[in-house]
């Protein structure tokens, strides 16, 4: 066998449904709570915000969902993505480990976010709606977002947090090439957006305050929807294709994963790959020890509470029960953009309270050393984010060699870093520093957490 492993699905293997883990948990999740009430959200709390189907995708117990004709047909355009067995790297790093990632990078966007863009896009114009709301930080889900929506003919508004805005030029050209429009937020278009700039003229944003401004838009305009790019079940659900491919690749590669890693922001990369598989053991199959790598500056896993708390600044939104770091908590400025949320999916935060998923974090410096390694050993230059997932591979690799144990590990590779280049240069020039969050900062936006916590 040479060097270059390639494990690629024919197109009439496409998955024709998502895996919806919640259909086979021990334990359902909290439910999510009207803030006013206290009371479990219902459908018609959220149509303001998202279509129908979307809404009853995201409290669904069925265990498969279709995809539509309409949206495998776009899929097609780059699924089912390849995946490959890293030889090269676990040469590098003369490991017994048998290393295998799933590329996302191939995707017109260069990032697993097109996969529940298209269907949120698809949903939305199947309703009748013109435009859809949303934040963005590094400009990823934006993009992808903006891509989906050229296809289906809705109106895109993009409120894109400012420092990414300032220092992402390409990201935002990219969203208006396919035809969005990018307000930096916070904006003086919005209540949420004037109240914050009334306060901190020169706010540099942040992606609680951008949704609060996205929600706030899609809440008073009857045209307009709201659209998020993780977190919420309905998103995670719509990753799913990942690890659906994924089990099949993994099949022809005639291996099972030990460990599955992926990074995570709002969770749904990561779920994306790992819930089909999770699904599988929750059903009697082969046991995995599954781990969700997070950057240490924003660490919602490791050291958020699971509590009921705001998806926004501007507490606009439910209630949803999370590992958070508090509402109003900014992350220090670092370069993984994507993995600059105070919260995490209640699915995946459910998960690791069950002890089912670890989770650990990283520095950025020490993630660039190791994604910048990948793209020595295998020609793909990761996004800053995917360098978390990374690093945890060869550590865990690194682990193997010393146990002599030739465990199967499998991740996600979940975009390219080609717009992420300025990250790279800083890297190389030694600007990049580890920051640490303010403790004291921390401390308060936890205090802040709203009282249902105490009684939940
Ligand atoms: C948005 C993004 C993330 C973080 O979001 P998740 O929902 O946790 O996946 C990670 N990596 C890339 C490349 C992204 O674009």
């Amino acid at each position: 066998m040479g060097d270059t492993v390639k494990y690629m699905l024919d197109e009439s293997r496409l998955p024709e449904a998502w895996y919806n883990l919640a259909a086979d948990l021990p334990e359902p999740p909290a439910p999510v709570l009207h803030p006013g009430t206290g009371q479990p959200v219902g459908p018609d709390d959220l149509a303001p915000l998202f279509p129908m189907e979307v809404i009853l995708q995201e409290v669904s117990t069925e265990q498969r969902i279709p995809i539509p004709e309409e949206v495998r047909d776009v899929y097609r355009q780059w699924r089912p993505t390849p995946l490959y067995r890293a030889r090269r790297l676990e040469r590098e790093l003369d490991t017994p480990a048998r290393i295998f990632y799933k590329y996302e990078g191939v995707s017109p966007t260069g990032s697993h976010k097109p996969n529940t863009a298209v269907a949120q896009a698809y949903y939305n114009a199947r309703e009748g709606v013109k435009r859809i709301a949303t934040e963005t930080g590094a400009g990823q889900w934006g993009s992808s977002l903006a891509f989906a929506g050229a296809l289906f003919g809705i109106e895109i508004d993009v409120y894109m947090v400012r420092v990414s805005y300032d220092q992402k030029p390409y990201r935002r050209a990219l969203m208006e090439a396919f035809g969005a429009r990018c307000v930096p937020s916070p904006s003086e278009e919005t209540a949420s957006g004037r109240a914050v700039l009334a306060e901190h003229p020169d706010s540099t944003g942040s992606l609680g305050i951008a949704i609060s401004e996205a929600v706030e838009q899609a809440a008073g305009r009857d045209d307009t929807k709201y659209a998020l790019g993780s977190v919420l079940n309905h998103v995670l659900l719509h990753q799913t294709v990942i690890g659906e491919e994924a089990i099949a690749q993994m099949d022809l590669a005639e291996a099972y994963p030990d460990v599955l890693i992926g990074c995570t922001g709002g969770g749904s990369n990561f779920s994306g790959l790992v819930f089909p598989f999770i699904g599988q053991k929750v059903r009697g199959g082969s046991d995995v020890r599954v781990i969700a790598v997070e950057p240490a500056a924003c660490p919602s896993l490791t050291r958020g509470e699971f509590a009921y708390d705001f998806g926004d600044t501007g507490h606009l939104t439910p209630l949803v029960k999370m590992h958070t770091l508090g509402s109003t908590f900014v992350p220090p400025g670092f370069h993984a953009g994507g993995l600059r949320y105070h919260g995490m999916a209640p699915l995946v935060s459910h998960l690791h309270s069950l002890g089912v998923i670890e989770a650990r974090a990283y520095h950025q410096t020490t993630v660039f050393e190791a994604g910048v390694r990948f793209a020595r050993a295998e020609g793909i230059l990761p996004a800053p984010e995917a360098n978390h997932a990374v690093k945890a591979v060869i550590d865990e690799a690194l682990r193997c060699k010393e146990e002599g144990s030739a465990e199967t590990i499998l991740f996600n590779l979940c975009g390219h870093g080609h717009f992420d280049m300025q990250a790279y240069i800083d890297y190389f020039s030694g600007a990049l520093e580890d920051r640490e969050y303010d403790a004291g900062e921390l401390a308060m936006a936890l205090a802040g957490l709203p009282a249902v916590a105490a009684v939940s």
